[in-house]
C-alpha cells in the first residue's frame, strides 16, 4: 500500500496550486485525479479576470498550471478516489483499484453538473444534448439552439454559444441568479430570447434532436433547435467523504480560515468548500492555504511521534 504525507484530490486549479506549494516543503505529496489534468478549466472558453494575463482560454491556463508543477517534480497519479477513511493519525484513500495512506488529506474535487432528469435528456445525449459548449458549440454553427439554466455558468456558456449560433433560447425553470455584466450582454443580443419561470417538458427528435417543448403561461411551446444544453447548476463531488459529518446540505465542505475541515488533518480547497465566489483566482488561493496548513499539521504530527 502506497504511503505518503499528503494527497491531494483533484488536478484542478486549486489541487495543482496546493502541489506547487506542497513541493516547496520537506513533505512527501501526490495528486490523484479521475480524469484530465486542469479540470473545470478544460472547458472554459476565455477567462478575463485571472491576474497575469489579460486574457487567457481556460485549457491554456490548465496546461500552463500544470506545466509548472510537473517542472517542480510533483507526483500524479491517476485515480477515481470512492471513499476516504481515517484510522488513528492515518487517512485511507480508496480509488476503484489502489488504497492509498496519507497523514493528511487536501479534497480539491470541484463541482460537477446537476443532472435532473427530464424526458429525452438521456436519450439525445451526443445527439442534441450537450454539457459544454466550449467543447460542443462548433457542432451548433448557424444553427438554432437552447440553453436550460438560471446561473452565472448557463449565462457564461451562453455568451460563448451565442456567438456561433443563429438563434439561442434561454431557458430558466427558476428565478435567475445571474450577474448584471453577464444578463446584460444577452439582453443586448438580439440573437437570445429569454423564457423565465417555465417548466421544461421533453426533447424530441429522430436521428437528432429538433425540438425542445417547454410550458410558458400554461400552454406548451414547441421551440425547433437542434442543441440544448441543459446547464441546471452544479453540485459539489465531494461524495466519497461521506464517512465524515464534514459537509452542508449541498454536499459543500465546510472549512475554517485555513481550508481545515472538522476532522484533524482533512482540508478541502477550490469549487468543492462551501463559499460565495467560485472562481479560478480563489479554487488556486485556497489551494495555496489548504497546503500551508496541512504541512503545518503534518510536520506537528511528525514532533509528536
Ligand atoms: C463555463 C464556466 C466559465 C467560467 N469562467 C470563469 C472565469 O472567467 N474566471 C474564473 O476565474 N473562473 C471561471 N470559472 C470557474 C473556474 O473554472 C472554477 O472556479 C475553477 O476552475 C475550479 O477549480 P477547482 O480546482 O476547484 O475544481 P475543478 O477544476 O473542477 O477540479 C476538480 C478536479 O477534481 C477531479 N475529481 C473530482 N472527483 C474526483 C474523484 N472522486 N477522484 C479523483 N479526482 C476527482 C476532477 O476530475 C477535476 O479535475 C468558470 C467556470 C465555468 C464552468
Amino acid at each position: 500500500m502506497k504511503e505518503t504525507d499528503v494527497i491531494i484530490v483533484g488536478a484542478g486549479i486549486a489541487g495543482l496550486s496546493a502541489a506547487i506549494y506542497l513541493k516547496r516543503s520537506s513533505l512527501s505529496a501526490f495528486l490523484l485525479e479521475k480524469a484530465a489534468p486542469g479540470g473545470t478549466l478544460l472547458n472554459v472558453h476565455k477567462i478575463d479576470n485571472y491576474p497575469g494575463f489579460e486574457t487567457i482560454p481556460g485549457p491554456e491556463l490548465a496546461e500552463k498550471t500544470f506545466a509548472q508543477a510537473m517542472a517542480l517534480g510533483v507526483e500524479y497519479e491517476y485515480g477515481n478516489v470512492s471513499s476516504i477513511d481515517k484510522n488513528g493519525d492515518l487517512f485511507e484513500v480508496k480509488t476503484d483499484v489502489e488504497t492509498y495512506r496519507a497523514k493528511a488529506v487536501i479534497v480539491a474535487a470541484g463541482t460537477q453538473i446537476k443532472q435532473t432528469g427530464f424526458p429525452g435528456q438521456k436519450e439525445f445525449l451526443g445527439r442534441g444534448i450537450s454539457y459544454c459548449a466550449t467543447c460542443d458549440g462548433n457542432f451548433y454553427k448557424g444553427k438554432p439552439v437552447a440553453v436550460i439554466g438560471h446561473e452565472n455558468r448557463a449565462a457564461e456558456e451562453a455568451i460563448y454559444l451565442a456567438g456561433l449560433v443563429s438563434s439561442l433560447d434561454f431557458v430558466s425553470q427558476e428565478p435567475l441568479e445571474i450577474e448584471e455584466n453577464l444578463l446584460s450582454q444577452h439582453q443586448n443580443n438580439p440573437k437570445v430570447h429569454f423564457h423565465s419561470g417555465v417548466k421544461v417538458v421533453a426533447v424530441e427528435g429522430e436521428e437528432k434532436l429538433n425540438t425542445l417543448i417547454i410550458e410558458e403561461e400554461g400552454s406548451q411551446k414547441r421551440l425547433p433547435v437542434d442543441g440544448v444544453f441543459p446547464l441546471f447548476g452544479e453540485r459539489s463531488s465531494a461524495e466519497f467523504l461521506s464517512a465524515f459529518k464534514v459537509t452542508n446540505e449541498r454536499g459543500y465542505l465546510n472549512v475554517s480560515a485555513n481550508r481545515e475541515t472538522e476532522v484533524a488533518g482533512l482540508f478541502g480547497a477550490g469549487d468543492v468548500i462551501n463559499k460565495t465566489l467560485r472562481q479560478a483566482v480563489t479554487a488556486a488561493a485556497d489551494g495555496a492555504e489548504a497546503a500551508t496548513s496541512a504541512i503545518k499539521y503534518v510536520n506537528l504530527l511528525k514532533k509528536k511521534k
